[in-house]
């Protein structure tokens, strides 16, 4: 008899898994998720009243180096050809971002060459901080005060509602300092958008006859027993009903408005100043630039901190979030017959490519395993 597998969230981390099992295993799945659709935060769908494509969740660009995980998105889907620019308004005018030779150049009414520009910013920066502890640190270490409070002091703060003395240099490094005039926001070899979205990927994912999708439930922690083994790709303090507390999250909020012709210019602009409220506006047409629309649907978006019902975006990681996440992981070594995936599973800030990958990963490992053996994470969350 086909053993019975549970996955609570439809979302890349559980439609992979679900897809990878069913074809290679003896599986009957059953994959939940309390949205009325499939794709969780990726999710996509044409704007009745216009006929553009929304990222209903923020903007979604596909960027990844691993060739396995292009092949396997564009087995799916036709990506479209798209390299995001994101435009930096700031109080000193509008700017290229990620930081390039552009931007350096015209912040600092220069005309350097790659070699000078490095020595410049070699020169503003704080020499005297050896090894960064934080954001803040990382970013006077490597850019200088100027460029770090005009480009990143106040988005940063309005983007994780804390100082960014508190957040870890990583995040800072997510982002380039290029020495030359590639605006390119991604560094990865392949990038692109789905010309019918993602959802539509996910959706061709979950069509298998061993696949059960259902939509608008929500699979608890009290159901584990009804299957040989479950996969959790939702928050995992929320599996163990936040018995040892809340980790944190930052939510976001999307205010839409409408205009005419093409409003901005570009797909996204970041808005850096504290004294804006939104962190940034995206027009989503120009996510498609293969089509035409007379209309245009553009989404301002601001950040808060997760409660209540709010969606969980980005885990805010902070020193006491993870102490709490590593109760959190010795209690789940503790529970058998499950498995924390994803994004929200195992409490890190993932990109698309990167849970995809880790999700293909996961499955192979546990279709070469006995059940018994299955892993608790599909990737380290500390
Ligand atoms: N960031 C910033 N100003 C910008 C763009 C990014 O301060 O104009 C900071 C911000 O703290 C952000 C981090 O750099 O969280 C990483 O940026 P990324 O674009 O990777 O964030 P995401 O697109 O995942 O929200």
């Amino acid at each position: 008899m086909s053993r019975r597998i549970g996955i609570a969230g439809a979302g890349f981390a559980g439609a992979v898994l679900a897809h990878e099992l069913a074809a290679g295993g003896d599986y009957s799945i059953q994959i939940f998720d309390e949205r009325p659709h499939v794709a969780g935060n990726c999710h996509t769908s044409r704007d009745p009243a216009t006929g553009i494509m929304l990222h209903h969740y923020g903007p979604h660009i596909f960027n990844t180096s691993r060739e396995d995980v292009w092949d396997y998105v564009n087995r799916y889907a036709t990506f479209g050809v798209y390299t995001n620019r994101v435009k930096a308004n700031t109080a000193r005018g509008m700017f290229s971002m990620p930081m390039n030779l552009l931007t350096i150049n015209q912040f600092f009414g220069k005309r350097m060459g790659p070699a000078q520009a490095r020595e410049f910013l070699a020169s503003v920066g704080d020499a005297s901080i050896t090894e960064p502890q934080n954001f803040e640190e990382q970013a006077l270490r490597f850019l200088g005060r100027e460029l770090y409070e005009n480009f990143f002091y106040g988005y940063t703060k309005k983007q994780w509602g804390v100082e960014p003395t508190e957040l870890p240099a990583s995040i800072l490094q997510r982002l380039p300092v290029r020495f030359n005039y590639d605006d390119n926001y991604y560094q990865q070899r392949y990038q692109g958008i789905p010309v019918e979205g993602y959802t539509a990927i996910v959706e061709k994912l979950l069509d298998h006859p061993a696949i059960e999708v259902r939509l608008g439930e929500k699979l608890h922690a009290k159901d584990r027993g009804q299957f040989d083994h479950v996969f959790w790709s939702g928050p995992l303090d929320s599996y163990f009903d936040h018995e040892l507390g809340r980790l944190q999250y930052r939510s976001l909020v999307f205010e839409r408005f409408d205009a005419t012709g093409d409003y901005q210019g570009n797909p996204v602009i970041n808005y850096c100043e504290e004294s804006v409220s939104w962190t940034r506006i995206a027009e989503h047409k120009h996510f498609a630039p293969w089509e035409e629309h007379e209309k245009t649907v553009c989404f301002r978006e601001y950040s808060k901190l997760a409660e209540g019902a709010d969606i969980p975006y980005y885990p805010l990681r902070l020193q006491g979030d993870k102490s709490m996440l590593q109760r959190y992981m010795d209690l789940a070594e503790k529970t058998s017959g499950i498995s924390f995936v994803g994004r929200l599973g195992s409490y890190r800030y993932l990109d698309m490519h990167v849970v995809i990958g880790e999700s293909l990963d996961f499955a192979r490992a546990c279709l070469a395993s006995p059940m018994s053996d299955w892993p608790k994470f599909s990737g380290k969350p500390l």
